[in-house]
Formats: C-alpha cells, sequence, structure tokens
C-alpha cells in the first residue's frame, strides 16, 4: 500500500492470525513511511508496529455490501473477502467482481429462484432503457445467475453468437446446483409453440438428463453428499430468430473410475449401486443372483449403506422416470443394470490362499465368475484365463504367465472400471441420441448457451494424476479467461483513442501449460513423457520421474523454471498459477494407460451379449473417448492414454470456448461443515486466490480500472480546479473542463488517461480526489 499522504487516521485492515484480518486504525507512521503504528479495532493494548505493506486501506462505508466489488476503491484481500461475507451474512449469496459473478454456497433454500425471479430477470430486458422503473431495474439487476443466464441469452439472441457460462469450484461449492439453475431460466424463457407439444416434452428430456447422470457419475464424499465424479458441457441450442429450443448435447471429460473398486472412508460408490440394491423390484435381484445386503459386495461393504440426507429409495424412482422420458427400452435397462450387477460380482471374486509367494492366482469360489461369465455373455473358461494368465512377449513369441493373486486383483478391477466408464458413455450417448432425434432439424441459424460445470483448481495433501489433469484443465480456463479480459481491455483502450500496451496476461500462464502439453516447437512435456513410460518394456513409475528430472530440469541447466523435482522421493513440484503443487507420481503408468488387457477385450467384443459386445466392439466407438468421432478418424482400436484424450478434450473444448462469448461463475465453498451462514474466511480468501476472482482483480488493476465519463468527472470535481472553473467555462465541453481540472491537480500524468467520452484512471486517484473533495467543502 503506497498511500502514505492520507494514512494517518485511516481505517485499515491488519492481518491477524485467527480472524485472518481485522480493522483498525493507524497511529502513526514511522520510519520515513516504511512502518505504521496501529491499532485493531476494540482494542485496548498497545499500538503494533507492522511493515505498510501488511496492511490495507479499508473502502469507504458507502461501498459496504457492494454488488460489484469491481467498482470499490481498494481492491483489497481483506475488502473483497469482508464485501462478500456482509452480503453472505443476509443471504446475498451473488456478488460481481468484474467480468465474474462469485456465488457463495447459501446451503439451505432459498427463495430466490422461483417463476417470480425468473420473470424479474426477464423483465430487466424491456426496462433497461426505461428510467420511470428505476426500482424495478435496479431489483432485477441484483447479481443472480439468472441474471448471468439472461445476459447470455440476450447475446445469443442479438448477436447471434455462441455463448458460454463457465462454472467452476472446489468440490461441494455448488457448481452443479449452479449449473442446474441456468438451464432452469433458459428453458424458462425460450418460446415454445403451445400447439407442438416437441418443444416441452424436449424441455422435459434435458431436465430429466440429470437424474441419469447423477445416479451414474455423482457420489457421497466428505465434501458433499452429492459430489458429481466428472466433468461435463452441456450445450442448449437456441434458434435467435424463433428463440426456440432446438438442441441440446452433452460432454463429459474424467470420470474417476476409480471409485468403482475404491472408495475413501466415510465415502461412497456411485449413488446407483445403493439405489438399485435397495430399490429394485425383488424378481429383477434374483435373476442377476444379488441380494439386497450391501454389506455382501466387496466394492461396497466398507462403505456407508445409508446417509442422512441421500434417499436411494427415492432417486431410484427419480432415476426410473428418467429413464423412461429418456426413452431408454425395456431391454436397455435391463442391459445397463446386468452391467451394474457384473461389476458387483466382480468384486466379489476372491483367491485361494497360495502359501507359496502368491504365484499362481486361483480363485477360492468359481460361483461369481461363473455368474460374471454368464451375464457378460462369455465362456467361463475363456474369462477366468484372461483374469489369471496374462500373454507376455518373450522374444518374437508371447508366452502366457499366470498371475499372482494382486495382479490379477488388478485386472478384476481394470475390467470393473472399464465396464462402468463404457457404461457412462453409453447413458450419454443415448441421452445424446435423444436430443438430436428431438432436435428441430431446421436450416435457420441457431446457436447454443454451453454451460461448463468442472473441478476447480486442487491442492491437496497427497496430489496425483488427477489432480493434474484438473489443474491444468484450471490453467487453460484460466488462461482463457485472461485473455478474454486483454482482448475487451484492449478494445476499450482501443476505441478511446488510448495508447496504452496492456499486457497479456494469458501469456504468463503459457510456460505452465507448455510444461504439461509441450509446446508446438518442443514437443516434451509431463504428458509426452508419461505417454511414452507406458509403451517402453520396463517402463515403471520411478524411471518415469527420472525421465521427468531429466528432460524437464537438471541442476545445471534449469529447463522450464516452473517445474522441479520435490524433496518427496516420489514426485515433482509444478507452479500453477494458484500456487505450487507437489505431485507423486505413484500409479501414473497405470492410471494413464488402459489397464484392460487386449484379450479381455477380445474375449468382450465376441459376447454372445449384444449390448456387452457393444460396449467392447471397437466398431462402434467405445474406446476412450467420448467426443463424437468425425468422418475418417480411425475409431476405436486406436490407442489413447488417459493423458492424450483428455489433452484432445480439453483443446476441442478451448476451441469451441474461443468461439463463444464467455460468463464466468465462480462458487465458493463458505465452510467446510456444510453450514448455512458459516463464512470462514480463510476459507474463502483461499478459494479466492485459486479460482481467478484475486487475479482479475489484479489484472484490472494492472491498468486504468476507474473509468469515469467527462460530464460526470467535470461535474463531481469542478470544485478542485485551482481558479475555481468559472460558470462561463462550465459552458464549454466537459472534456476540456476535464483537463482544466486535471491540470491544476498536477496529477502524474501515469496515473490517468484522457479517452474519446470518458478518462481512465488507476486504482486509487478516484479516492484521493474524493478526499481533497471533502477536504474543500
Ligand atoms: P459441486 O457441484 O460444486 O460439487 P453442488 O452443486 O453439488 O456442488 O452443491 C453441493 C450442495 O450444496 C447441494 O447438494 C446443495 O445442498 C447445496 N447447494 C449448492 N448450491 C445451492 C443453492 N444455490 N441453493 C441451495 N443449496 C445449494
Ligand atoms: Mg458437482
Amino acid at each position: 500500500m503506497a498511500d502514505n499522504g492520507l494514512l494517518v487516521d485511516g481505517q485499515v485492515w491488519l492481518p491477524d492470525p485467527h480472524q485472518t484480518f481485522v480493522k483498525g486504525r493507524i497511529i502513526e507512521t514511522i520510519n520515513d513511511g516504511k512502518q505504521v503504528k496501529v491499532r485493531p479495532e476494540n482494542s485496548q493494548e498497545d499500538p503494533i508496529i507492522l511493515d505498510i505493506d501488511k496492511i490495507d486501506r479499508c473502502n469507504p462505508p458507502h461501498f459496504d455490501k457492494c454488488q460489484d466489488m469491481a467498482s470499490m476503491t481498494y481492491l483489497s484481500e481483506p475488502s473483497v473477502v469482508n464485501n462478500l461475507m456482509l452480503r453472505y451474512k443476509e443471504d446475498s449469496i451473488y456478488t460481481c467482481s468484474g467480468l465474474f459473478l462469485v456465488a457463495i454456497n447459501p446451503y439451505k433454500e432459498l427463495n430466490i429462484y422461483d417463476k417470480s425471479f425468473i420473470s424479474m430477470y426477464k423483465d430487466s430486458r424491456s426496462n433497461k432503457s426505461d428510467s420511470s422503473e428505476k426500482d424495478k431495474k435496479l431489483t432485477s439487476c441484483k447479481p443472480h445467475i439468472f441474471a448471468i443466464s439472461e445476459e447470455a441469452f440476450q447475446n445469443l439472441i442479438t448477436d447471434g453468437k455462441d455463448q458460454s457460462v463457465l462454472v467452476t469450484g472446489e468440490s461441494g461449492a455448488g457448481k452443479t446446483e449452479t449449473t442446474k439453475k441456468v438451464i432452469q431460466y433458459l428453458l424458462a424463457v425460450v418460446s415454445t409453440d403451445k400447439d407442438n407439444s416437441t418443444p416441452s416434452s424436449f424441455e422435459s428430456q434435458i431436465l430429466e438428463a440429470n437424474p441419469i447422470l447423477e445416479s451414474f457419475g455423482n457420489a457421497q464424499t466428505v465434501k458433499n453428499l452429492n459430489s458429481s465424479r466428472f466433468g461435463k458441457f452441456i450445450k442448449i441450442h437456441i434458434q435467435h430468430s424463433t428463440r426456440r429450443l432446438v438442441g441440446a448435447h452433452i460432454d463429459w471429460y474424467l470420470l474417476e473410475k476409480s471409485r468403482v473398486v475404491l472408495q475413501d472412508k466415510k465415502e461412497r460408490n456411485y449413488h446407483v449401486f445403493y439405489q438399485f440394491l435397495k430399490s429394485a423390484p425383488e424378481s429383477e435381484l434374483k435373476k442377476l443372483r444379488l441380494t439386497r445386503s450391501v454389506q455382501q459386495y466387496g466394492y461396497l461393504k466398507d462403505t456407508n449403506y445409508a446417509v442422512a440426507g441421500i434417499d436411494d429409495k427415492e432417486e431410484y424412482l427419480r432415476l426410473q422416470k428418467a429413464l423412461e422420458v429418456m426413452n431408454f427400452s425395456k431391454e436397455e435397462k435391463r442391459d445397463i443394470f446386468k452391467v451394474i450387477a457384473t461389476i458387483l460380482h466382480l468384486g466379489n471374486l476372491t483367491f485361494r490362499n497360495r502359501s507359496q509367494d502368491d504365484r499362481q492366482a486361483s480363485f477360492s469360489d468359481d460361483a461369481p465368475l461363473s455368474i460374471v461369465s454368464e451375464l457378460l455373455g462369455v465362456s467361463e473358461n475363456d474369462i477366468r484365463t484372461a483374469l489369471l494368465t496374462s500373454k507376455v512377449k518373450a522374444g518374437r513369441e508371447f508366452v502366457t504367465q499366470q498371475r499372482t493373486a494382486s495382479q490379477a486383483k488388478f485386472a478384476i478391477d481394470a475390467l470393473s472400471k472399464s465396464l462402468y466408464e463404457r457404461l457412462f458413455q453409453f447413458l450419454v450417448d443415448k441421452i445424446n441420441d435423444n436430443f438430436s432425434r428431438n432436435s428441430l432439424l431446421s436450416m435457420e441459424a441457431q446457436n447454443f448457451v454451453g454451460i461448463l460445470d468442472i473441478a476447480g483448481f486442487e491442492i491437496f495433501e497427497r496430489n496425483s494424476f488427477e489432480q493434474l489433469c484438473i489443474n491444468y484443465t484450471n490453467e487453460k480456463l484460466q488462461q482463457f479467461f485472461n485473455h478474454h479480459m486483454f482482448v475487451l481491455e484492449q478494445s476499450e483502450y482501443l476505441r478511446e483513442g488510448i495508447s496504452w500496451n496492456y499486457v497479456d496476461f494469458g501469456q504468463e500462464l503459457k510456460p505452465t501449460i507448455e510444461l504439461i502439453e509441450g509446446s508446438s516447437s518442443n514437443k516434451i512435456g509431463i504428458f509426452s513423457l508419461l505417454n511414452e513410460e507406458c509403451v517402453v518394456p520396463k517402463g515403471s513409475d520411478t524411471s518415469f520421474l527420472e525421465k521427468l528430472h531429466r528432460e524437464l530440469h537438471s541442476k545445471t541447466n534449469q529447463k522450464n523454471p516452473r517445474y522441479r523435482p520435490s524433496k518427496l522421493r516420489d514426485g515433482f513440484v509444478v507452479q500453477h498459477y494458484a500456487g505450487t503443487v507437489e505431485y507423486s507420481v505413484d500409479g501414473w503408468l497405470d492410471k494413464n494407460k488402459d489397464p484392460l488387457s487386449s484379450t479381455l477385450v477380445e474375449i468382450l467384443s465376441g459376447s454372445k451379449d449384444k449390448f456387452v459386445k457393444g460396449l467392447f466392439d471397437s466398431s462402434i466407438e467405445t474406446n476412450f473417448t467420448n467426443s463424437p468421432v468425425k468422418g475418417g478418424q480411425r475409431r476405436g482400436g486406436r490407442f489413447r492414454t488417459v493423458a492424450q484424450r483428455h489433452k484432445e478434450q480439453l483443446n476441442d473444448l478451448m476451441k469451441q470456448l474461443s468461439a463463444t462469448h464467455p460468463h464466468f461463475v465462480r462458487c465458493i465453498l463458505p465452510n467446510t461443515n456444510k453450514m448455512p451462514g458459516e463464512f470462514d474466511k480463510r476459507l474463502v480468501l483461499e478459494q479466492l486466490r485459486c479460482n481467478g476472482v484475486l487475479e482479475g482483480i489484479r489484472i484490472a488493476r494492472s491498468g486504468y480500472p476507474n473509468r469515469i465519463e467527462f460530464d460526470q468527472f467535470a461535474e463531481t470535481y469542478w470544485l478542485l480546479a485551482k481558479n475555481t472553473v468559472s460558470s462561463r467555462n462550465l459552458r464549454r465541453r466537459s472534456k476540456d473542463i476535464c483537463e482544466i481540472i486535471l491540470n491544476d491537480l498536477h496529477l502524474d500524468p501515469e496515473v490517468y488517461k484522457i479517452g474519446t467520452t470518458k478518462l481512465f484512471f488507476r486504482n486509487g486517484v478516484l479516492a484521493k480526489l474524493e478526499k481533497e473533495k471533502t477536504r474543500k467543502l
């Protein structure tokens, strides 16, 4: 903070170990203005001495609870967090911060999403220029997810341009709920033709995609009872001439398939397993050789059978209804649950204990295996061999080798995960098929609003491959934001004829992104090295790590400053925009490869069961990808690693996003107890640092964030001119008056710019003028 002249007696934010920060007052500046003596508010103790850069100025009180934090005079971390807190305490969960809409999870039902609110935001459209209805305009302009949705809808209609709403945040912050609200709004405002039943049934189909995605893609975690374990991008297509809903499409990313076979303590497997076991008719379970007892299944037995707040039976009914609405046939429904049953039986395969070195695993009980083979439509012998043995290349020939019990368990789990992921793929494909069948074929131009619901930046105690994938995604999204802001700012400066080169902060993220995905000139990056290690004979996590250190870092010649070996023996450190993250490489090769053996794929693609065959048949593209395969591209059989697929999908997403007008929503977790009303300042601050909101403020401050039109400036500050601008002068062009005032103020020319319609100021300058004015009055 460098605002010495105004400091004394000023109210400031002080760091505080318990409350993160508290308000205080400056008693005097000391040490040539490098330090200050301050006393925290309500404290009788001796003042404390702090370095000047440890304190931040408080905003004038009229900024309390302000709706757009970009308008605040002092954009410091404490003022941003404090503003959000004051608003949250009175249930104002939405706040703007420049280009961001910040949404804080209320953890209670708020009465702000019903029809009347939809109409209010919808009506704000026609009232925008109607000042006689000022009050209405004011309420309707309150920050809200509907306001963003309305803006996206309006822009689509008026500009005929695709729109996107990018929603990110930590797990449990409210992303998925927010996404649903955007869709709810859009479906409410598109035109529906009452004589034609198609659109309305289409609308209900879009809404009914959710229960399906959530049963199969969500699970109870410590952070969220209904946590989505995948990312998604839902596009709602709207024809702009008629404003009608004409189509929809879902893309999904990074399904956490490891959850199918292994869950952390106090967490559950995917909802569908519990819903099905608890609610399916007895006869259906019997056919699939299942019982209701969750404890009986290896993949479920260590998880919570019942969780307060989750009604599996009710959700099962919702799922059934959704499958119905989405036109899943009776056979398809049977097939889907058959796969679920197969996975449960796979989890129950156990091994006979062999005393000697665990070699040559064999099943202790053949019963589950025979059920599995029956359900999968393959011979029991084939599947047994495929699970218990592997083919190893010896010289030019393949020899069959017995697996150890742990290797066989790995093969079984790999099959379960693969079945689940392919099933998920099938479900989304089917949903998309339905959408496209329902879409109104039209020659007329249509555009979409795409809503991205994807996990935000993650820094855990132990970070693995999954975290790298998600952090890489966020790195790209942040770059996209920074670049978007740059383009907008630059065009504003250009429009106003201001010659000033705004910095493209998107460039700052490039080294980290290239470290992960490689650059166009040098393809070597963490992903390419990982892929390489997955195909070399004898490649291992350790050899991968050695390669990383060798290629990306070496003591004598530090190649990428964003990379360094970690102090943990098995890892490396990446410097992300949101912080430094230490990754451990344990298990990366397995996580990146498709661990399903080609023998198994072969057996399953030859299954007698049409559905199972379909899931594995390479000719219908089930392998490794969920983005629509473009004509001519090689299908399924092509081996792609998880990293390759993610990079491709992400690049495809980025390409789509770059062609849209983006809107940014940042969801915030207010506390880790899921408690309404509780606001943990430190937790919120950490999220603001990671999610780009503070970054956005930093970028804004690097330019001339405070803008004021000539008229308004002249009117507000004319009495600051030395020879008070006379009434004769007042009749002059307001731009000239502004120049007179600015001249008289002897401001450093660096702190302001004169445009063609307005003045641009560096952060804090207007506040100074405001203070001067008060002094003069
Ligand atoms: P995320 O997708 O970010 O992990 P969710 O959207 O699933 O988080 O939200 C987690 C929980 O928080 C929801 O199940 C709901 O109970 C609550 N929640 C989130 N947003 C809202 C909201 N706008 N109003 C009421 N409750 C909400
Ligand atoms: Mg979610």
